[in-house]
């Protein structure tokens, strides 16, 4: 299939591109610095309601939502624009691209009623909790439990690695309810209150950036969470845990290839520069020899995504979500650790200009924190399980 742009795709980038210019906060706020992936400043709310009321936040979603009915190739065309302008939509992502469709797809009338255009206005932030000490990518072997007492879930267990917990109102929590159940049958998704008594949140700082703290363990001893807030059918959350991103799920290559795009034309940047011989790096055939496969990297990320969208739009399966999720983050990874060798000590520097993918910090600040990218979402060995098993047909 040929992908295309015709002149409702045309009108829809011309539209965004105008707005944008018009509405895009200042650059200083945009990237100032996060205290973590639920917090919210006045500007960050004011900005995400300013999206949500002009139809700019969830355009795909229907108009009731604050959304356009989008097509998928113009959602496409909105995930490109925002990224190549480095513009996030929301600054609690796991809100706005896991947990608000989870309950509009899931929820009843008044969950989706209480809770998801409040989400989308950025009037409330959430957390995710999903992994433990003991689950990670078996996700399933999670055993944080909730046992039911009149008209509530009694929940005692712990969660790690939970995003901005600290700062969230609410957290959208997989709990055991069957412990009888085969491990995929006896999940069910929770949504808790962060307020609740019993509730302990343990920030842990981040190797990579000591004054962003979003990591989390969040200790839950005996908290009360009423029935109504279980989202989904009891000890049906396992389906909830793959998401209700069909959609967006086809756009997240976007984001990587933006931002390998955007590695490379940092590294590119650093030819006017020394390495540690006194060298300028632009001179360097190693250096030119790096960059230059790195640019083909880029370009190749994003032929293999539009391949990729296009199979989706043709309703076929498009297994590139896996290659492109692997392609992208280690691409990534690769092309700063490069650009942190051929500078040496420099790297160390904040001033030195780089990529700036992540808020704050010179290239090895970004090379470290490129390993997040490898790990959420399934991991860079789970990504090549799927690969091995579902693309080349090797036995489970
Ligand atoms: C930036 C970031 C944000 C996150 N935010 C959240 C959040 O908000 N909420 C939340 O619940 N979780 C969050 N996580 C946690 C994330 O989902 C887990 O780290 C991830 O699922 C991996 O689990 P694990 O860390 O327990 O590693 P494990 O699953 O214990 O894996 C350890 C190692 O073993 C490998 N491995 C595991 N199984 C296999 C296998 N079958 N075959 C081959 N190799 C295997 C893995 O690839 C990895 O290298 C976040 C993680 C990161 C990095």
């Amino acid at each position: 299939m040929r992908l295309q742009y015709g002149d409702a795709e045309n009108a829809f980038r011309a539209e965004l591109v105008a707005w944008l210019a018009e509405h895009t906060p200042p650059r200083e706020l945009l990237e100032a610095p996060r205290l973590s992936s639920a917090h919210l400043p006045d500007w960050a709310r004011a900005w995400q309601r300013t999206l949500f009321d002009a139809g700019w936040l969830v355009p795909g979603w229907p108009p009731e939502y604050g959304g356009r009915n989008a097509t998928p190739a113009q959602q496409m065309i909105y995930f490109e624009e925002l990224s190549a302008r480095e513009i996030p939509r929301t600054l609690n992502p796991q809100a706005l691209g896991i947990i608000a469709p989870s309950i509009r797809d899931y929820g009843t009338d008044e969950q989706r009623e209480r809770f998801v255009l409040p989400t989308l206005r950025a009037e409330i932030a959430w957390s995710l909790g999903m992994s433990e000490p003991g689950a990670g990518s078996d996700l399933a072997s999670l055993t944080t439990k909730a046992v039911v007492d009149g008209d509530e879930f009694v929940v005692n267990g712990q969660k790690v690695w939970t995003s901005g917990a600290h700062h969230s109102d609410w957290c959208l929590c997989f709990v055991r309810t069957d412990p009888d159940a085969p491990k995929h049958k006896g999940i069910s998704a929770l949504i808790i209150d962060m307020t609740s008594p019993g509730i302990e949140c343990r920030p842990f700082a981040e190797l990579s950036e000591p004054d962003f703290t979003d990591f989390n363990e969040v200790f839950f001893t005996d908290v009360r969470v009423p029935r109504a807030n279980l989202l989904g059918a009891m000890n049906a959350g396992w389906p909830i845990t793959q998401g209700s991103l069909a959609h967006e799920r086809a756009m997240l290559w976007i984001d990587y290839a933006y931002l390998v795009q955007r590695a490379v034309r940092a590294m590119q940047s650093l030819a006017d520069r020394r390495g540690p011989d006194g060298g300028r790096l632009g001179d360097d055939a190693h250096f030119r020899d790096v960059l230059a496969g790195y640019y083909v990297d880029s370009v190749a990320l994003m032929a293999m995504g539009y391949r990729g969208f296009s199979k989706f739009m043709a309703g076929k399966s498009n297994p590139e979500h896996s290659l492109l999720k692997l392609y992208g983050s280690e691409t990534m990874q690769q092309c700063l650790l490069a650009a942190v060798e051929f500078l040496g000590p420099e790297a160390l520097d904040r001033d030195v200009a780089g990529p700036r993918m992540w808020r704050e910090g010179g290239w090895s600040v970004q090379y470290l924190r490129s390993f997040s990218g490898t790990i959420p979402g399934g991991t860079s060995e789970i990504q090549r399980n799927i690969i091995a098993e579902r693309v080349l047909g090797l036995p489970r």
